[in-house]
């Protein structure tokens, strides 16, 4: 897969001939570096000034498709106007308005007694966060010493397995954090393919993203014949077609395209 910097000048021009471009980023580990803490992984400013940059220009339209709640991500990033799109697309601000899944939000209480339930189990574990986002919530275990992260996972098993088959949860894994959601059919492509269909024909989708849930937003702008870029090693499986080493590598190809 190649390095989108080796190809810039194709894909520039491809991006350059396009009557608009709705450029999609995901948040932690592809603008932010990924921290031990949500609330560490701030915007680097180099970032933030890069995205302001393309932000002011007509022809773009930007916006962050996160895992984060909504209002969380917003205040992360701070630029108001923007596309926002938190819990994995099942909230989502403007382009037209706001939406939030109906099934989604119906399970909300739900899952509220499964988060409890799991806080009294794992949350005083060393280095355990357990964060509510609402819809969804996370457990974070990248401060955990790694001896015991099996002991944070087998908790979390213990919890989730009263409603593994329940069908009303799904679990997914990420870096050094699990995270349960609603189980309803939606994800990051499924936003992603929402907020594109506020937009003419001729739109240029791009998407950048880093992790496994990623992957249905790649799969998302593929359908739109769109830019699909995986933040991070070469090594690393990924269905997108292009490829950036770190978040700094987004900031620097931010700037390139704010200079088009
Ligand atoms: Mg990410």
């Amino acid at each position: 897969m190649p390095h989108l910097l080796n190809v810039w000048p194709r894909v520039s021009r491809q991006v350059a001939a396009a009557d608009h471009v709705l450029l999609l980023l995901d948040y932690d580990g592809t603008l932010s570096p990924i921290a031990g803490r949500p609330d560490l992984a701030v915007l680097p400013a180099r970032t933030g000034d890069a995205l302001s940059a393309v932000h002011a220009l007509d022809r773009f339209t930007l916006g962050i498709v996160s895992g984060r709640g909504l209002a969380d991500v917003r205040e992360m990033v701070g630029i108001p106007g923007l596309v926002y799109a938190g819990n994995h697309g099942l909230e989502i601000e403007g382009p037209d308005g706001t939406f939030t899944h109906t099934e989604a939000r119906r399970l909300r209480p739900y899952l509220n007694l499964l988060l409890q339930a799991l806080r009294d189990r794992i949350s005083g574990m060393e280095g355990v966060y357990v964060e509510g986002k609402g819809l969804t919530f996370s457990v974070h275990f990248r401060l955990t010493p790694e001896k015991l992260r099996p002991e944070v996972v087998a908790g979390f098993d213990e919890i989730l397995a009263s409603v593994a088959n329940d069908g009303k949860v799904r679990i997914t894994a990420g870096k050094e954090i699990l995270e349960v959601r609603p189980n309803v059919d939606w994800h990051k492509g499924r936003a992603i393919s929402r907020i594109a269909k506020a937009f003419p024909p001729g739109t240029l989708p791009i998407y950048f993203g880093d992790d496994l849930t990623d992957e249905d937003g790649f799969e998302a702008v593929h359908d739109l014949n769109g830019i699909s870029v995986f933040v991070g090693p070469a090594r690393q499986p990924t269905k997108a077609q292009y490829r950036v080493d770190s978040p700094a590598e987004v900031a620097e190809t931010l700037e390139l395209l704010a200079k088009l």
